[in-house]
């Protein structure tokens, strides 16, 4: 049977029956990769240990007609820390349900897998989750191409007094002349604005030693999930985990 490898990092699994599995997977080359794995039910299988939530692998599949499937693989980073402790595994968790959403089946997507992989591996250094979850949530929106215009109006491109609203809709900040066309946006301040930018281009290196405050990044996380939300049209489940640390 037909085959090809991948670098892939695994996002979600589910039951396919009682003995096997359905993975979902980012790679590096493919995009979104979904295949069975056959017998991962089962207690001496050698692929389950293959697929552990949240862990990078290159990994043999066979090319079936309507599914991929599993045929062996390797693990290169098994995320052990990452995935034992509760608040690692609850911004994990949220970083692979919108990576999924993101990513095609087919479609390459490198800077995507890149960006999980980059975060996935700083909470396994033990990076301070709230740091490594706005990072993420601001940059995914950079990687989706959709990053709002924050330093001046969306619509005419004038200056925007302070407070100015960000309108999702339009993706950006309105002034008040433009504002006057009805809806109201969601308040963002000049400061927070700055940070999303300075976050939005700083080198990841840079990440450790980004000074923000804990609320002013629990505030980006919160307004760039709403944000990411609007764009994907659909919920983020696992956000649910996040808002239980507070
Ligand atoms: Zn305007």
């Amino acid at each position: 049977m037909q085959g090809y490898t991948v670098d892939a990092i695994v996002l979600g699994r589910s039951n396919l029956g009682e003995r096997d599995r359905l993975v979902t997977l980012i790679s590096r080359d493919r995009g979104k990769v979904r295949a069975v794995v056959r017998g991962a039910n089962k207690t001496n299988s050698k692929l389950a240990g293959l697929i552990q939530p949240f862990s990078r692998s290159r990994l043999d599949l066979w090319s079936g007609r309507s599914l991929d499937g599993l045929r062996s693989g390797e693990v290169l980073e098994s995320f052990r820390r990452l995935r034992t402790d509760f608040d690692g595994i609850a911004y994990a968790s949220c970083m692979a349900e919108i990576t999924g959403y993101i990513a095609q089946e087919g479609e390459k997507d490198e800077p995507l897998y890149l960006l999980l992989l980059t975060c996935f591996r700083a909470l396994e250094r033990g990076m301070d989750h709230v740091r490594v979850g706005a990072f993420f949530c601001v940059r995914v929106i950079k990687v989706l191409g959709v990053f709002p215009v924050l330093d001046q109006c969306v619509v005419c491109g004038g200056p925007v007094d302070a407070g100015a609203p960000l309108r999702f809709s339009q993706g950006g900040l309105t002034c008040a002349r433009c504002r006057a066309s009805g809806g109201l946006g969601t308040k963002i301040s000049a400061h927070l604005c700055r940070l999303a930018e300075n976050l939005r281009d700083i080198h990841p290196r840079e990440l450790a030693g980004f000074r923000a405050s804990r609320e002013d990044l629990l505030a980006l996380t919160e307004l760039f999930l709403d944000y990411a939300e609007f764009q994907l049209d659909r919920r983020v489940n696992s956000r649910s985990f996040l808002d239980i640390l507070g």
